[in-house]
């Protein structure tokens, strides 16, 4: 018999631990995937609280004030931070608009407020009411808070445009760049754990010792990491709670098809259109490719090469190997196709700097006759087909790996 409080479930392959104290700032891993388990994080409802707040700050201050300007000739033009949502907005790409706003300012904003929510009513000896639907909340969000590949987006933006005009760095960046550094680090520092101990502390929860004995089935909360051995929902976050997300290989499978479907029009159809002096050609995302690499940028050309191609293809090819090996019972190596899924679900994201780029290129460069440009349409299928691809990666359950491989020595209590 072992109390249930005092067990942890591995997320990746659902492995059954007993906590133990560890030293701080150290980190437990599975021994069977090598994923992380818990760390200890001295003091960490404080130090991430106190950085959530500078976060907020930070993030205020990115929206209020100019993001980047551009200087040629006499004509000074500058931008708000939103802007690269709004040109796509204006040239009748709303949805794609909405997503670069969406992941770049409203998603961030939401987690932040939702973090301080939680966060300071604990740190007063309050239970924030509704504690578990504001942290289902953030842990959705999260994969979705772009600010990082947004922030890419706007260096390569820099300095494509540094052939045409001086770009003056405004203070808003400046925000945002400390804003991304601040962010990781509040992430870095909580702990949900002790969050969860806290609220239960404060509000005087019944926390009876659930014992179980080894043959009991573990229910594992994908939101919270809270387990239980019955329900349908979990007792802490309120959160759907399945031995494993139903449907996970049909629905990755469906995702993943339909993000080919739409890879085909987003590089035959042109992402955006750059004219300097009334010259210039719709791009596709390949000739923006050739154009910025055979006009001296290599570098920029190979990152977007690697973010718009290579990315993409990578994660196609790395889920429907995963999938299919999952479905053939295989046995091959499980920790080597657990890594290979950490880091697909890892670089997923950075594909949508194509879509930022297309985005802070059109609100920033109007000026008039001199230079223009305009988005296109295979901009937008292209951000549906990295939106698709995220899901699939996200609608995998890892775990599957190692249900289904002989290596299966779950339980180690
Ligand atoms: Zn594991
Ligand atoms: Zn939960």
């Amino acid at each position: 018999m072992t109390e249930l409080a005092r067990l942890i479930a591995c997320h990746e392959c659902a492995a059954i631990y007993r906590r133990t104290a560890i030293a701080p700032n150290a980190t437990a891993n599975c021994q069977r995937c090598d994923a992380m388990l818990y760390r200890h994080i001295p003091d960490s409802l404080n130090r991430s609280l106190a950085l959530y707040i500078t976060a907020l700050i930070l993030w205020v201050i990115a929206n209020l004030f100019p993001f980047l300007g551009m200087k040629v000739g006499g004509i000074y033009h500058e931008n708000l931070l939103f802007a690269a949502g709004w040109a796509l907005y204006q040239n009748g790409m709303g949805e794609l608009g909405l997503v670069v706003f969406l992941t770049s300012i409203v998603f961030p904003l939401i987690t932040i407020l939702s973090m301080i929510y939680l966060l300071l009513p604990v740190r007063l000896g309050i239970a924030p009411p509704q504690a578990g639907r504001v942290f289902q909340l953030v842990r959705t969000l999260e994969p979705w808070n772009l600010i990082s590949v947004f922030m890419l987006g706007t260096l390569i933006a820099i300095v494509k445009l540094q052939e045409l005009a001086t770009v003056v760095p405004g203070l808003s960046l400046a925000a945002l760049s400390l804003l991304l550094v601040v962010y990781a680090m509040a992430r870095s520092q909580f702990d949900s754990e002790t969050l969860w101990q806290r609220i239960e502390k404060v509000k005087a929860l019944d926390t009876a010792v659930t014992s179980i004995r080894s043959d009991d089935k573990i229910l594992h909360c994908h939101l919270c990491d809270g387990l239980q051995t019955k329900g349908h929902s979990c007792n802490r976050c309120g959160a759907a709670i399945h031995h494993r997300i139903e449907g996970s290989i049909e629905q990755t499978w469906a995702l993943l098809f339909s993000a080919v479907l739409m890879l085909i029009p987003a590089n035959l159809f042109p992402v955006m259109t750059f004219k300097k002096l009334g010259k210039g050609a719709p791009d596709t995302i390949l000739s923006g490719i050739i154009y910025l690499i055979e006009g001296g940028l290599w570098g920029l050309g190979l990152i977007v090469l690697f973010a718009s191609i290579i990315v993409p293809i990578a994660k196609l090819l790395s889920l429907s190997y995963l999938l299919y090996s999952v479905q053939k019972n295989s046995n091959w190596k499980p920790k080597d196709r657990a890594l290979l899924y950490r880091v697909t679900e890892v670089i997923g994201s950075w594909s949508m700097v194509d879509v930022f780029l297309v985005g802070l290129l059109s609100g920033l460069v109007s000026l008039g006759l001199l230079a223009n440009v305009t988005p296109g349409i295979g901009a937008s299928f292209f951000g549906a087909a990295v939106i698709l691809t995220m899901l699939a990666a996200h609608q995998f359950d890892p775990r599957l790996i190692w249900d289904r491989s002989h290596h299966n020595s779950a339980v180690a209590l």
